[in-house]
């Protein structure tokens, strides 16, 4: 009924309907498999032992980081959240069974979304990666755990310390509590240089660690092709 009178608009192409259309999600380009670190072809997407630095034993992508994956996420952030939520993890999760991924996820995970500062969560009124945390983990039949971690850090700014320093501060987490014998998944909306999931994955002693992502960038060797 509520639909009715407020149909929905495809966020891409304006399209009545849905928040996103059939043809838009046909738009998102896969991720390769790819080592996280390195960014060369790994064996569905789990990080190569030399690689693995951080513990992190695969890392998930789901699409390339193109401008229309830009669109959805500023409409997902700032817009319809729920809405997208809803679309973003179920295409998420047909990912994760196409590509086999999901057999490597233990029903007892622990998923857990990278948190973000508490005053940009008052601002926003929520942290994006949780949504789509949660609806995952309902899927996958994972816990959900979004205060296992917090982000310190921020109060430490200096006004005069620099963007470099700031961007280092920023990316410091706490774990709020000890848990052991659970795989852990972090879930974040786009994995950038890979820093913040590394930082995370540091402060996670004795767990084996996995990450999941929406988007991520091509990689350098790929860029030059259309
Ligand atoms: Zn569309
Ligand atoms: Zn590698």
């Amino acid at each position: 009924m509520f639909e009715l009178l407020f149909p929905s608009y495809c966020i891409n192409c304006n399209k009545p309907g849905a928040y996103l259309c059939m043809k838009c999600q046909k738009k998102l380009k896969p991720s390769l498999p790819e080592c996280y670190v390195c960014r060369r072809i790994s064996n569905n997407y789990s990080t190569h032992p030399g690689c693995n630095a951080h513990r992190i034993d695969s890392a998930f992508i789901g699409w390339q980081y193109d401008s229309i994956a830009k669109k959805i996420l500023s409409q997902y952030k700032y817009r319809y959240a729920y809405k997208l939520s809803t679309i973003l993890s179920s295409l998420l999760l047909e990912r994760l069974k196409r590509t086999g991924f999901i057999k490597n996820i233990k029903k007892n995970s622990i998923i857990v979304p990278v948190p973000i500062h508490s005053s940009h969560n008052k601002e926003r009124g929520f942290n994006q990666s949780f949504l789509i945390a949660r609806q995952l983990s309902e899927h996958l039949g994972c816990h959900l755990d979004e205060n296992l971690l917090v982000r310190v850090g921020k109060n430490q700014y200096q006004s005069q310390s620099s963007l470099r320093d700031r961007k280092i501060l920023d990316q410091v987490f706490r774990l709020e509590k000890q848990i052991e014998n659970q795989d852990l998944i972090i879930l974040d909306d786009v994995i950038t240089t890979g820093t913040t999931i590394n930082r995370i994955a540091q402060t996670l002693e004795n767990n084996s660690i996995k990450a999941i992502a929406l988007f991520r960038g091509r990689p350098h060797y790929l860029q030059q092709e259309p």
